[in-house]
């Protein structure tokens, strides 16, 4: 969380339905929209996290009894599928062998035999946090659009919002969600839900029983008093307000995903060179997010997560499920400069050393610095950092 942001939040409460209101709602969302590449789409927010921004997709989209494909290749993707099962969908999971990515073919070959067009929608994770896996969205759903399949394309951005490119309206996605707390350097507490005319037409038809969630209440009252329509978490806004500018407005979002990109590149580099796997297969899908790390053979990555946050105060995240033991995992999402992407290298490399692995101190953080070396110098002759 940058300082600006913390700081920004450090004010007296506003009446959330008095005179700042509406202007505030209506600067975060003119640049959230930015953020997930929209001119078209709605845009709500709901007091929540990334599961309640989950749910709010279902909720509006899909009614018990519906068919709903749910594509995953890990816990996140999984995740999706029991929220759209818990509202009575009938749900198939197609999941994908941990390491890889939902592909167009993945998801073709299942569509391919609906000819019927009876699966109401698909969903989808951008970026899939427990491995370190992006997914092309943009040519799965246009893979889904050129199949002429009417199902409605529901993806999870928890991890990807504000930190990979995201082009809502280009892609014909038609409910992209996330929180606060991840890109959007915030601390968790607001679902943000961005919506299509399709997938507004559909909550009209619904019949799934919703209340907190249900998108249209929040539009109503957005548009005939610029109010939400229950008391929001105020301070959160006031932060989101200031995240935003600095993301839209300072850096722009262009500089943000190619900041991103250097820096996951970095990590990634410094990891080949201390021999350390990453859990992503295919480099072009690599999350420039977060990278789940492969502890050696015999090296517990629970034991490397704990040296670190012991001995060096830096918190790597632990393996999920099936991956836990075998795979701690760095952040590189949101308020990252170069400088604390060379200390976090160290600090992986010094507690997997400390966690027993035979690995050469210092191979990894050359690595990092002669890559970003490479590249900043670059940038400056591009005048494209
Ligand atoms: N989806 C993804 C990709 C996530 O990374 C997370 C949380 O890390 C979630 C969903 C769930 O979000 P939350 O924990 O905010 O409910």
């Amino acid at each position: 969380l940058p300082d600006r942001v913390l700081r920004a939040m450090e004010r007296p409460m506003i009446n959330h339905r008095g005179r700042e209101m509406p202007r505030l709602l209506e600067e975060i969302i003119s640049r959230l929209k930015v953020v997930f590449g929209t001119e078209r789409a709605r845009i709500a927010l709901f007091p929540g996290s990334g599961a309640g921004a989950m749910e709010a997709a279902v909720v509006n989209t899909v009614s018990a009894g519906d068919r709903v494909l749910a594509f995953s290749c890990g816990f996140f993707g999984d995740l999706f599928a029991d929220v759209v099962r818990a509202f009575g969908a009938r749900v198939e999971l197609v999941r994908v062998e941990t390491g890889g990515a939902v592909t167009p073919e993945v998801v073709a070959a299942r569509l391919a035999s609906d000819s019927g067009g009876r699966v109401k929608a698909i969903t989808l994770v951008h970026n899939e946090t427990s491995t370190g896996v992006t997914c092309d969205v943009g040519a799965v759903a246009a893979e889904v659009r050129r199949l002429g399949h009417p199902a409605l394309i529901l993806v999870d951005m928890v991890s990807s919002l504000g930190s990979l490119e995201f082009l809502f309206d280009e892609w014909d996605v038609d409910v992209a969600v996330a929180g606060t707390q991840k890109g959007l350097m915030l601390p968790p507490g607001i679902a943000v839900v961005c919506v299509s005319e399709r997938a507004l037409a559909s909550s009209e038809r619904v019949t799934t029983p919703r209340r907190l969630y249900d998108w249209r209440p929040v539009f109503e009252t957005l548009d005939a008093e610029g109010f939400l329509p229950t008391t929001p978490p105020t301070s959160l806004l006031f932060g989101l307000r200031e995240a935003l500018a600095m993301l839209v407005e300072e850096e722009g979002l262009a500089a943000v995903y190619k900041r991103h990109h250097r820096l996951a590149e970095a990590v990634r580099q410094a990891l080949a060179a201390l021999d350390v796997g990453i859990v992503c297969r295919d480099p072009a899908r690599a999350s420039d997010t977060v990278t789940a790390a492969l502890t050696p053979p015999g090296v517990d990555a629970n034991a490397v997560i704990r040296a670190g946050l012991e001995r060096l105060n830096v918190e790597f995240g632990a393996g999920i499920a099936e991956l836990n033991g075998r795979v701690f995992r760095i952040g590189h999402m949101g308020s990252l400069n170069d400088l604390e992407t060379i200390a976090v290298v160290a600090g992986a490399e010094l507690a997997l050393a400390l966690a027993g692995a035979p690995v050469r101190v210092g191979a990894g953080l050359a690595a990092a610095q002669c890559y970003l070396a490479e590249r900043l110098s670059a940038a400056e002759r591009d005048d494209d950092v």
